[in-house]
């Protein structure tokens, strides 16, 4: 037994933990537990937990269905919504018959990026910005879209009603170890955004999990359902998920800093925001995975929709955030939203990026204008592309673009595209609500 391990043993015992959840996600980003009693424990460190993968979305087929959950210590959390006994592990997923780590398994395929990013030399650091809306659940507790509050950006009480449950939320979030940098209203009513510190990428899409997790289980405690679907209200802004990435070096430097230059953006992160230019078309099919995240990436809410990258504005794939000290400059990609696995998006993001790297590419100039304002022409002079307009789009680009795929692994490519596309069309057969409000009367 590590002594991590053993540590977490020992916690197990004199906090009187009775229940271990033992967590992984499937495909598409969705937390999954095998729920063992705590005296399990020991047993779950040494030889693993097996469970039956042939249920989980994107797994395995029937007759290849045993995998066995080997425990990271080191994400040993208590949870705090239920009386404190009770607690999760996430797990890395083996594969039975081989031993080896399950290529299906998100968490091993955000490894493979991280280990391919070690050997250029760099250790890669993220920090997502996760936005949610808060809505009224009805009678039966069922989610409505009707918010509870009437604030707006950075507003405070007693406008900005739903501060309590902010707050009670942002306590359960540093209860299982967040460090919370900063919690604000967002520009919608009712639509909020919780800040925590950057971590390395793996830590950072663990905490994407649990983030989400504590944020519903403790709106729902206010009878309050909280959402992270990308556009639940037309016409307003959408709940984004940008994704602040920076990568440095095994002396802890910064790779992304240069006080040379205008934008204290070194050559190295000029590259890997060419990589990410590059492949964004492909890109989005990852970080933007749902049919819903194509009505966010429309002009003027804030979000992106055209391929480029700014030192100031929001309307562009990338910008470059202001940073106060050497260690904080940083890139932000904007355009992953909260329904993506960030297992995923993270592994796709870092190779495009890193690729950028290996193949010397050259960065585009900043666009500093509202791009949301540019026409057509204009767009072309300046190079600027658009990203998919739909999920279809996005996943036909994925299938084209050799990278991307190659970073999701085959296991997880084919599967991927298999459950999405039949997403997209089981969306294409249906009749929405603006099409019978639009044609129901005039033909
Ligand atoms: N909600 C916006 C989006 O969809 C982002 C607003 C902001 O800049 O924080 O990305
Ligand atoms: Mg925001
Ligand atoms: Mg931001």
């Amino acid at each position: 037994l590590s002594a991590e391990a053993q540590r977490v043993l020992d916690e197990i015992d004199e906090k009187d933990v009775d229940f271990l959840r033992l967590q992984f996600t499937d495909i598409l980003g969705t937390v999954k537990n095998v729920a063992v009693p705590a005296d399990q424990a020991e047993k779950a460190f040494t030889e693993g937990i097996y469970f039956d993968g042939s249920s989980i979305e994107g797994f395995v087929r029937i007759q290849e269905s045993d995998m066995r959950l080997k425990p990271d210590a080191s994400t040993f959390a208590i949870l705090p919504w239920r009386d404190g006994h009770s607690a999760r592990l996430i797990c890395d997923v083996i594969n039975t018959s081989t031993g080896e780590p399950f290529e299906g398994d998100p968490r091993h395929v955000l490894k493979g990026a991280l280990d391919r990013a070690a050997e250029m030399g760099y250790e890669v650091n993220a920090a997502p910005e996760p936005e949610f809306f808060l809505f009224e659940e009805d009678e039966d507790g069922r989610a409505t879209t009707k918010t509870n509050d009437a604030g707006g950006y950075f507003d405070l009480a007693p406008k900005d009603l739903a501060s309590d449950v902010r707050r009670d939320i942002i306590f359960g979030l540093e209860e299982m170890g967040f460090d919370i940098e900063a919690s604000h209203h967002e520009v919608a009513q009712g639509q909020h955004e919780i800040n925590f510190e950057y971590d390395d990428a793996l830590t950072t899409a663990d905490n994407v999990g649990t983030f989400r997790t504590v944020v519903r289980a403790i709106a729902a405690q206010h009878d309050l359902h909280a959402t992270f679907m990308p556009k639940p209200i037309p016409r307003i802004n959408g709940s984004g998920m940008h994704t602040h990435i920076s990568l440095f070096t095994e002396d802890g430097e910064n790779a992304f800093h240069d006080g040379d230059d205008e934008f204290d953006l070194s050559e190295t992160a000029k590259q890997f925001t060419a990589g990410i230019l590059e492949h964004a078309e492909a890109l989005a099919a990852v970080t933007n995975p749902t049919v819903n995240s194509y009505k966010r990436l429309v002009p003027g809410y804030e979000a992106p929709v055209y391929v480029a990258w700014s030192d100031r504005n929001r309307s562009a794939l990338i910008r470059k955030p202001a940073a106060r000290v050497p260690a904080a400059s940083r890139i932000e990609a904007r355009f992953p939203d909260p329904s993506c696995n960030a297992y995923l998006a993270f592994a796709a993001l870092i190779h495009a990026g890193l690729d950028g790297i290996e193949n010397d590419l050259d960065c585009p100039d900043p666009v500093r204008e509202n791009i949301y304002e540019f026409d057509e022409q204009k767009r072309e002079e300046h190079g600027i592309t658009t990203l998919p307009s739909n999920l279809s789009e996005a996943l036909d680009a994925l299938e084209d673009d050799e990278l991307v795929m190659d970073a999701l692994g085959d296991h997880v490519a084919e599967k991927f595209l298999e459950a999405k596309n039949a997403e997209y069309d089981d969306y294409r057969v249906d009749v929405s609500d603006w099409e019978l409000d639009r044609y129901l009367e005039t033909f």
